[in-house]
């Protein structure tokens, strides 16, 4: 009997997830809630494009992707800071050659989804939503909107990777002592489009991260293939300044005169779109455990749903994949092995990047802007150049880097430290090769 597999969700974990285990022989089925995204259109105004980074090229390189990918990704090379004055500067993420993608989330899960149906044995159900996971008796209940039908299945293998409002997870949270919690921002994101110019290129240098920080809220901007740009309003759902302001026409022009004028004419249909598009909520998901029995696991968002203020959700789902396929040539089937190894690995990772994506946040909202932020990235620019091969910074660790997330927001905590202390030294740049600073600098950088 060929080995098998349930997953429930074809979004960009389940997918890849499915291919991994496939190409080790596995025979699987996917469920997934929603049609077949390659045949019908995706719904405008949900995250259009992604941030891809280290840990999600790992993931895709371990099952050949990475250059189909890379092909029709676009490097950014830094964040482009756009001010109120219409003045921009750009600050690079890493060294010369380093950068995050753009990648359009359509094309990258409909190329997962064909290289999945291209292994042997592997079947998707589309419009097939669970509704319920029989722990004990291993059953997965289906309810198929289309044909207004129920369905019932056996599993012997399972994976919720169905996001996160995993119906995998729900059924958990029926257990004993199962750990959970789900917090929203009380910011909510709205996409607008930015068309490409006549020519169909970009309407602004496209291998940036566009951020135009306005201290409560931002707009921000990463660049498609087609000369579009996809542009996403983070924003407080209430007060002042909030969506629960912008309510007719006039308020909304006046809001973006007032915070974004350099950028309206470049929207034509700015107004369209917010009133148009949805306005999505961002949460932070956190469980645990994340597997019953060693036969059914959480991965991706539906273990550990994070806000994109990193741009890690996804690469942390494909970083999931890739440890539980080391996992595997560690340990081959023995699955009761495998996942409780598998949710003690990644829990702490999951939680670390959860904190380092709030932070980030108020990082990329309020202080690029902030002359103490811009000071203590100037102080780190001097480390970096003194210590090229030994200095590498929280964002580069989490973005070019595989050190756990964990270790990385240790890291991040001791070197945010250090700069701190060295805002404080009057004529810092004269006396920085000074035994007194230099004995400082080491103490983070030589010791871990
Ligand atoms: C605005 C925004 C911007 C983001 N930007 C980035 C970024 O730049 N970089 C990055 O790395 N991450 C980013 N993320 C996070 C990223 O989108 C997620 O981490 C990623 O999509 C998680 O993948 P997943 O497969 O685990 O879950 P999902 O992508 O949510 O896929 C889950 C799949 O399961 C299906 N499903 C759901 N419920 C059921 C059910 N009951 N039965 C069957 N199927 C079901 C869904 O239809 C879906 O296809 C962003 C998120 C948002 C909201």
């Amino acid at each position: 009997m060929k080995k098998q597999a349930t997953i429930l969700g074809a979004g960009l974990v389940g997918s890849l997830l499915t291919i991994h285990l496939a190409k080790r022989g596995y025979k699987v089925e996917i469920h997934e809630r929603r049609p077949d995204m390659r045949k019908e259109n995706i719904p405008a105004g949900r995250s259009i494009n992604l941030a891809m980074s280290d840990r999600g090229w790992r993931g895709l390189e371990r099952v050949g992707l990475r250059k189909d990918i890379e092909s029709i990704a676009i490097p950014m090379k830094g964040r482009m800071i756009h001010v109120l004055d219409g003045s921009t500067n750009l600050q690079p993420y890493g060294k010369e050659g380093q950068a995050i993608y753009a990648v359009s989330r359509g094309v990258l899960n409909s190329a997962l989804m064909n290289l999945a149906e291209q292994q042997d044995d592997v079947t998707v159900y589309f419009n097939e939503r669970c509704v319920g996971v029989d722990l004990q008796k291993h059953m997965l209940h289906f309810e198929n909107p289309r044909s207004d039908s129920y369905s019932e299945k056996s599993y012997d293998l399972l994976f919720g990777a169905d996001g996160a409002f995993s119906s995998l997870r729900h059924s958990m949270q029926f257990l004993d002592r199962y750990n959970y919690s789900q917090s929203y921002i009380d910011h909510g994101y709205k996409e607008l489009l930015m068309p490409a110019d006549d020519d169909g290129n970009h309407k602004m240098f496209k291998n940036a991260l566009h951020i135009w920080p306005r201290g409560n809220f931002m707009l921000i901007a990463l660049p498609n293939l087609d000369g579009t740009f996809t542009c996403t309003l983070f924003f407080p759902f209430e007060g002042d300044v909030s969506f629960g302001k912008l309510k007719t026409e006039d308020e909304v022009t006046k809001f973006f005169n007032e915070y974004f004028p350099d950028v309206i004419q470049l929207m034509p249909t700015y107004l369209e779109d917010f009133f148009q598009n949805p306005t999505g909520s961002l949460v932070t998901v956190k469980c645990f455990p994340w597997q019953v029995n060693g036969n059914a696991c959480l991965i991706g968002d539906a273990a550990h749903a994070i806000v994109p203020f990193f741009g890690q959700g996804m690469n942390a789902g494909f970083e999931d994949c890739t440890v539980l396929s080391e996992l595997i040539d560690d340990h081959g089937d023995d699955w009761k092995t495998i996942l409780p190894m598998f949710e003690v690995m990644r829990k702490q990772n999951a939680d670390a990047i959860a904190e380092l994506a709030l932070n980030n946040f108020i990082e990329m909202r309020d202080l690029v802007a902030d002359p103490h932020f811009l000071n203590k990235k100037k102080i780190e620019k001097m480390i970096a150049q003194k210590y090229p091969d030994r200095y590498i910074s929280p964002y580069q660790m989490v973005s070019f880097s595989h050190i756990p997330y964990a270790e990385a927001l240790q890291n991040g905590r001791r070197i945010n430290q250090l700069l701190e202390e060295l805002t404080q030294e009057p004529g810092l740049e004269t006396k920085f090769d000074s035994e007194e600073i230099q004995s400082k600098v080491h103490s983070i950088l030589f010791t871990s």
